[in-house]
């Protein structure tokens, strides 16, 4: 695998315990990828004053943007794929 890192955990604040009766479940994000081995030793975090090795990179319309670990917007990474937290509903029992 010839990513950055495998896994990148999300930061405090984005681990919000969510609303009363919800579930947080992580999926893929599809627009993302992990920062490859030469992106993370060569280049720079895209976030404005932020000079850390990248982990991430995001598709914008024009190109990769590479972000570090303290600017993952939300994101994580396990085992090579960058996720992102939905909320599900809990079965309400009555
Ligand atoms: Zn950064």
């Amino acid at each position: 695998m010839n990513v950055a890192v495998a896994n990148v955990p999300p930061s405090e604040l984005d681990m919000w315990p969510g609303p009363v009766g919800w579930d947080s479940v992580w999926v893929a994000d599809v627009r993302c990828r992990p920062a490859t081995r030469d992106e993370h030793t060569t280049r720079a975090c895209r976030r404005p004053h932020c000079d850390g090795a990248p982990v991430m990179a995001l598709e914008r319309t024009s190109g990769w943007w590479l972000y570090c670990a303290d600017h993952l917007y939300g994101h994580r990474i396990r085992h090579g794929v960058v996720e992102f937290r939905t909320w599900h509903e809990r079965e309400r029992v009555s």
